[in-house]
Order: C-alpha cells, then sequence, then structure tokens
C-alpha cells in the first residue's frame, strides 16, 4: 500500500499530524507500537494532572479550617485516584481513536522501522509488513533517561526503582519513595505522593530543582514543599541502589531507605532502531536535527517533537506538527521557540514563558525586571490565606516589550498564554496597559506588574 504520509509515533506530535494531513486529504498511515496518546496521554502530562487534582482537593481540605472549612474525617484512596486516572485516560486514547477515524487515517499498532529510500518515497516495515510512503515524519518521542548507577538493573528489574511508566501505576502507596531527580517531573511526581501521606525524598545532582526556572520563585516553592514534609538532598551524586536503599554522596556518603525510587533524571529522544542512520538523517547528542519547517536534511522526512530535543513539551509537539504538516502541503509556516510556556504542577503551580532574568543576563539583553507579590491581585488574597506566591516581568529595556514572565502561584496555568501572546505578538508597553482584565481574577497580576513597570 502506498501512503502519501507515513508517521512513526501516535503521541501529540504523531496524532496531531496525522489529522492534520487527513484533513488536507492526505492518505495517511500512523504506525503506534504501544498506545495511541504516547507518553503525553498514557503516562505523562494527562495522568500526572488527574492525580494532582485529586492531591489538590485533598489538600483543599487538609488545610482549610483557615477558610472555615472543617471535616470531620479525611482520607484519599489512593488506588481510587488511580482508578479515575485511567479511566480519564482510557476516555481521552478513544477520543484520539476516534479522531484517527474522522480524518481517515489508518493506523497501525506495532512497531515501525525504516527498510529504505528509493527513488518515489520511504520502504517502512511494520511488524511483519511492508508498507511504502511519499514522505515521512518521525514522532518517536522520548524515553527515561538511564544513568550508569550500580544496582539500577536490578532494581528496575524487581520493581523497586520505577521510571514515570511504572510510578503511575501503582495502586498501593509507597510509605517512603525517594526521587532521584528534582527536576519537573521528579517534582510532581514527588508533590502528589507527598500530598497523599508518602515521606518523600529528593535527590538532586545539581545545588537547585526545577531545572531552568527562575531560582527566586523556586525557592519560594521549595520552602513551601519542604514545609508540606518533602525532603530535599541537593549537590547529591547518586552512586549505587541497594535492594531498599539508595546510595549518595554529598561531602560524605549517606544511604536513604525507600520502599520505592522513582529514576526521573530526565529523557532521551527515541532515535535508536528505527532505521534512521539507513537513509541517513543527521542527528546531533541523538536527537534528530529538525530545521524552523520541522525537515531533516533527508528530502521528504520531517521530525516533530520530542524526538529533536528542542523542548520535551506537548504542546511544543503540537505546534512542530502543524509546521510539519504546513511544510509537507507547501503552506508558508515555521516554528518559534521564543514564547513556548513551561508549567510546574505543583500545589502552587509554577509557570514561565520566554527569558527569566539569569537567560536575559546571559544573553546580554537590556532588561529591567518587575517583581511583584501575589497578594496585588485581590482574588488570589481572597483564596490564599498564607500563599507567597510572586510574579516577575521581565521586560526589554529599550524597546518596551515583555521578554518573559514567571509566575508563581495556583491557575497561573491557564493564564501563561496571555504573556505568550504578548510576546509572540511582540506588544509594547502601552498597548498592553490598554488591555481590560476580567475582576477579579488572578491573571490581573499581569496587569499589576506591567503599570508597576518604570
Ligand atoms: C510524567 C510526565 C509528565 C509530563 N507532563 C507534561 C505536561 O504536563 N505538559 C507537557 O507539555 N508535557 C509533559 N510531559 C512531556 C510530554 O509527555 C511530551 O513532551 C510529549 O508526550 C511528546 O510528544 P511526542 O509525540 O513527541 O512523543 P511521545 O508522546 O513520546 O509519543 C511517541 C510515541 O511513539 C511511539 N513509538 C516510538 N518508536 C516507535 C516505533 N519505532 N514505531 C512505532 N511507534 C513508536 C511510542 O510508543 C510513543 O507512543 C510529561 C512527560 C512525562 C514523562
Amino acid at each position: 500500500m502506498q501512503y502519501d504520509l507515513i508517521i512513526l509515533g501516535g503521541g501529540p506530535a504523531g496524532y496531531l499530524a496525522a489529522e492534520r494531513a487527513g484533513h488536507a486529504g492526505y492518505k495517511v498511515a500512523l504506525v503506534e507500537e504501544r498506545n495511541l496518546g504516547g507518553v503525553c496521554l498514557n503516562e505523562g502530562c494527562i495522568p500526572t494532572k488527574t492525580m494532582l487534582y485529586s492531591a489538590k482537593l485533598y489538600d483543599g481540605v487538609k488545610y482549610g479550617e483557615k477558610y472555615g472549612v472543617k471535616a470531620a474525617e479525611l482520607s484519599i484512596d489512593h488506588a481510587a485516584v488511580i482508578k479515575r486516572k485511567n479511566k480519564v485516560v482510557k476516555i481521552l486514547v478513544a477520543g484520539v481513536k476516534a479522531q484517527m477515524k474522522a480524518s481517515d487515517v489508518t493506523v497501525f499498532p506495532d512497531r515501525g522501522s525504516i527498510i529504505e529510500k528509493f527513488e518515489d518515497g520511504f520502504k517502512i516495515a511494520v511488524g511483519e509488513e511492508l508498507i511504502t510512503g511519499q514522505k515521512l515524519l518521525i514522532a518517536t518521542g522520548s524515553s527515561p533517561a538511564m544513568a550508569p548507577i550500580p544496582g539500577l538493573k536490578e532494581g528496575l528489574e524487581t520493581g523497586f526503582v520505577l521510571t514515570n511508566r511504572e510510578v503511575l501505576e501503582l495502586v498501593t502507596k509507597p510509605e517512603r519513595l525517594c526521587v532521584i531527580g528534582g527536576g519537573i517531573i521528579g517534582l510532581e511526581i514527588a508533590s502528589y505522593f507527598n500530598s497523599i501521606g508518602s515521606e518523600v525524598t529528593v535527590i538532586e545532582m545539581l545545588d537547585h530543582i526545577a531545572g531552568e526556572n527562575d531560582q527566586e520563585l523556586v525557592s519560594i516553592l521549595k520552602a513551601d514543599m519542604e514545609k508540606k514534609g518533602i525532603r530535599f538532598e541537593l549537590n547529591a551524586r547518586v552512586t549505587a541502589i541497594e535492594e531498599n536503599a539508595v546510595l549518595f554522596q554529598q561531602e560524605e556518603n549517606k544511604r536513604i531507605e525507600a520502599d520505592k525510587v522513582l529514576l526521573s533524571i530526565g529523557r532521551h529522544p527515541n532515535t535508536q532502531n528505527i532505521g534512521l542512520e539507513t537513509i541517513g538523517v543527521a542527528m546531533q547528542k541523538g536527537a534528530v536535527i529538525t530545521d524552523e519547517k520541522m525537515r531533516t536534511n533527508v528530502t521528504n522526512v520531517f521530525a516533530a517533537g520530542d524526538v529533536n530535543g528542542m523542548s520535551m513539551l506537548a504542546h511544543t509537539a503540537y505546534r512542530e506538527a502543524e509546521v510539519a504538516v504546513n511544510s509537507m502541503l507547501g503552506l508558508e509556516d515555521s516554528m518559534s521557540y521564543s514564547a513556548i510556556p513551561a508549567i510546574v504542577y505543583t500545589n502552587p503551580e509554577l509557570s514561565s514563558v520566554g527569558e527569566t532574568e539569569a537567560t536575559a543576563a546571559q544573553k546580554g539583553l537590556s532588561y529591567k525586571t518587575v517583581k511583584l507579590p501575589m497578594n496585588y491581585s485581590g482574588r488570589y488574597r481572597a483564596e490564599n490565606e498564607d500563599g507567597r506566591g510572586m510574579i516577575k516581568l521581565i521586560m526589554n529595556a529599550d524597546s518596551e516589550q515583555i521578554l518573559g514572565v514567571q509566575v508563581l502561584c495556583n491557575y497561573s496555568s491557564e493564564f501563561i498564554t496571555t504573556v505568550t501572546t504578548f510576546i509572540e505578538l511582540g506588544l509594547k508597553l502601552d498597548d498592553i496597559k490598554k488591555i481590560v482584565f476580567p475582576h477579579p481574577t488572578v491573571s490581573e497580576i499581569i496587569r499589576e506588574a506591567v503599570f508597576k513597570y518604570e
């Protein structure tokens, strides 16, 4: 069977590209070896956010007395949370399946690999079958990164060490959870298990958590997480994993006992054993190199999503997929990475878009910062008894356009897009000042910060 487009991988990049190309009249084959929806729907964004919502509800009542809310008895049923999470995932995956059908996409539930490039396209092995396509989209995503830690392999085999995939399937709450890696995934999962009563320790090799996020806001978040009982071991290098313990080195050697360990030290693009080398696709540090049109160096081969290692977020994958399909169709479009929002879905959430003070300084940009406590927002004050949330607005001192924003408070994930829009459209301060924000909303903090700029 000859297709116009063969897509390897049915995650956000793959299924969105399939839908768009199908609607444009392409005959599309989507090859997915596990579950439609990829990591995001099945073992990433959606499962974590479903579970974190239960934790947030539970915390709301747990700390409700300050708001006049008292519960005689309070408990959280972790198994029921997982059951609901599975239901949500099932519904959304079914939705993707239905979208594929509606877009006339042929789904192959098998592993795909590239066999060869020929004059009129590419030959792909899908299980036992061979299919051909004129164009190819690599959307194979990413997998948890591993490290040469003695005992890790054994720990993974026995189920003592888990990746994001297994930890989100645990029906029994671990009494003691050790999280290796204080990045976004580690923090979100630590936050959930801390809320439901596990004793959580996060071991991080760097001197800070949450990656490239603004460290002033991160330190507030960290203090808040510590107050809730999460222990952080920074500047700590894991040296070995034993049957029921993790060994790590700070100034001295330490050992922490645990019931389960989550390994979350980053992710690497899935570029192995899919035949990319066979057709000469160029890669760097294991990621497919793409240009602003999502083209690879091989004509008619495109890539989108985590596989190019650019941002490793689902919304980036969606946009890259759109750009890839538009490029195939000959439509004018290109990918911009200057305003990609990123969220840490802890409680409170930490949202950011564009430059931080640190990145602006590194790039030698001329910038000024406005820093405001979230209490400038009436709604925030109404809903946060002792919240220490904060907004940071990074302005271009010459052009008076926004370079970036970081916000620590709940709902920030929902209104950070406002700032994304301002950045993408290049709005100037005077234009932004004329925009009306609904009152009372937490988002008004943006307006407050803009008016504080001088
Ligand atoms: C715990 C966790 C939480 C996350 N939370 C968020 C969040 O809140 N927001 C956010 O934006 N991002 C989040 N992410 C990241 C997000 O999941 C990814 O950025 C997104 O899934 C990338 O989409 P993708 O289509 O590139 O790849 P994937 O979702 O990884 O999909 C790739 C698919 O390709 C399939 N595949 C691979 N090789 C082959 C092959 N040879 N043949 C056939 N099929 C193949 C895989 O089975 C997989 O289903 C989270 C990730 C994790 C792990």
